[in-house]
């Protein structure tokens, strides 16, 4: 039999007995000498690091990203070039639930991907939806509160959650599509992806496209019902764990078509919708989908908490050829998601392995708490400012990204004046078949179960506003649900009317 490795303390000292305490007689109290007991414990106590606040559920896994088209006029982004290959890691997630939650509830599916590129980390943090909830972050952090557990009751609040939705019609396309057959997928491998935000691609010419990133499953869409969803709930709430995870040890490598939406920059100055609003998406008839790769899945991360819940991933990190839009959300996420990285993993996130980049990097960030990589990095160690005449690294005019057209007054503008928060809805409720109406009546019927009639109605009347058959079906829906009428019905201002 091969040596065994000595255990050996963190300081590198041999430890000469993993099972007994140091104590004071045979049957004495322990010692406060035996450091390596009150060591092991004091780890312990350190094991959990702060749950996400949001997608704190996750799976994921590592991939590759190869390029087959050639959008080469658009974007000067290296990792986009035609047979570009990149490695990645991808995490999935869900939206509300704790690290402990089950896997297969009826919620948003986080969609974050890294790709490891020469020119640095490329992040899109998308989600399985391609709109959202809330189109300004004044309202993300009272969205999510929604979402989580009531500070009295320590439950999750329906209530909440559709008093929100219903004075903030800008929801509606978001909770249409949660509330639909999509809003439970099978495992990650059967739904989509996309990148939601508008961002924007620029070439060598110094030109902006605005873009928008699809990534289509290839393993085709499988949903659970509520029913179906509840079984696999009663048998484990692993269920998308042992999917993916399983799934890649069998050598079944999910993989997704990448699809991009290009728009030309002057064209966001004549679109009836606001191209820029998360809450849209651009139709497929006016900007058809370009398919430019495939992205495979085809490793299972070694440790699950240093390459998945230590993966911390941002839209603030873009690479050359890549640019944000003037996106309200995408710009408030540029800030939150890597400051919520900074509070839940530290200073020096970046550098942990899953987070570094495959390359060298330079920079002049220094200390903090653990800065692991010997201060600096900068390669010199009297280049610790800059300017410096001492060849500290310097910067790259190339990567310099063309001017962003703006224009208008500083002010704050009401975002639900003049915002058709329906069409698109209508859009896509017109799309569903008669057994999906009844599945999304039944559903939504459901979600909606012992909130405030006045509620109810309020939400009911932006159904209406979608299509006549949406308000009846849900209002049917909840009869069949309670075999009765709602004992009130009221009609109330929502904020865009009292706005009109
Ligand atoms: P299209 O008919 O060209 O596209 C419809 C899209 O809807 C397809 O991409 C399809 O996805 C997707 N879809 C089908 N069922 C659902 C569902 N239950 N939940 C979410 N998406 C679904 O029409 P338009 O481009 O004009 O869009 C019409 C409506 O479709 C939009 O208002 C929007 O609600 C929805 N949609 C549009 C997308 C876009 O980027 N234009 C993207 C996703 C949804 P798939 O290809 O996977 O079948």
């Amino acid at each position: 039999m091969a040596d065994k490795p000595i255990l050996t303390t963190t300081a590198g000292a041999p430890v000469p007995d993993n099972q007994n305490s140091w104590t004071a007689g045979e049957r004495g109290p322990v010692l406060l000498q035996d450091y390596q007991l009150i060591e092991k414990l004091a780890h312990q106590n350190r094991e959990r690091i702060p749950e996400r606040v949001v997608h704190a559920k996750g799976w994921g896994a590592h991939g590759t990203l190869k390029i087959t088209g050639d959008i080469s006029k658009y974007t000067k982004a290296k990792v986009l070039q035609p047979g570009a290959e990149t490695p990645m890691i991808a995490r999935f997630s869900t939206v509300a639930g704790e690290a402990g939650a089950a896997d297969a509830e009826r919620d948003v599916r986080g969609f974050s991907l890294k790709f490891y590129t020469d020119e640095g980390n490329w992040d899109l943090v998308g989600n399985n939806t391609p709109v959202f909830f809330v189109r300004d972050a004044y309202k993300f952090p009272d969205f999510i509160h929604t979402q989580k557990r009531h500070p009295k009751t320590n439950m999750r609040s329906p209530t909440a959650m559709w008093d929100f939705w219903s004075l903030s019609p800008e929801s509606l396309h978001q909770v249409t599509i949660l509330m639909s057959d999509r809003g439970i997928p099978v495992s990650p491998a059967h739904m989509n992806g996309y990148g939601s935000h508008t961002f924007s691609f620029w070439n060598d010419a110094g030109e902006r496209y605005w873009v928008k990133f699809h990534f289509k499953t290839q393993q085709g869409h499988k949903h659970f019902t509520n029913e179906e969803a509840d079984a696999v709930i009663g048998k484990t709430r692993e269920s998308y764990q042992e999917a993916l995870y399983g799934g890649i040890e069998k050598g079944e490598f999910p993989r997704w078509t990448v699809q991009v939406q290009i728009m030309p920059e002057l064209d966001a100055e004549k679109t009836t919708y606001n191209p820029f609003d998360l809450t849209k998406v651009w139709p497929h008839s006016e900007y058809p989908p370009i398919e430019i790769g495939v992205l495979e899945l085809n490793r299972n991360p070694e440790n699950y908490f240093a390459e998945i819940e230590n993966a911390a991933f941002s839209p603030s990190n873009i690479v050359p050829g890549i640019g944000f839009s003037p996106d309200k959300m995408l710009q408030a996420r540029v800030f939150s998601y890597a400051d919520a990285h900074r509070h839940r993993l530290g200073t020096h996130y970046e550098n942990i392995p899953v987070n570094r980049p495959k390359h060298e990097i330079h920079h002049y960030h220094r200390d903090g708490q653990m800065n692991t990589y010997g201060g600096i990095r900068t390669g010199n160690p009297d280049a610790y400012y800059e300017p410096n005449s001492v060849n500290g690294p310097v910067e790259q005019p190339s990567a310099k990204e063309p001017p962003l057209r703006i224009h208008g007054d500083a002010d704050r503008y009401n975002h639900r004046v003049g915002n058709d928060d329906y069409g698109q809805v209508t859009a896509l409720f017109n799309l569903f078949d008669a057994g999906q109406k009844q599945r999304l009546f039944a559903n939504i019927a459901a979600a909606m179960s012992g909130i405030p009639e006045e509620i109810a109605e309020r939400q009911l009347a932006h159904f209406g506003r979608v299509h006549a058959d949406y308000e009846a079906g849900v209002r049917a829906a909840r009869k069949t649900l309670t075999g009765r009428e709602p004992a009130i019905s009221v009609t109330l201002e929502t904020p865009q009317q009292a706005a009109e």
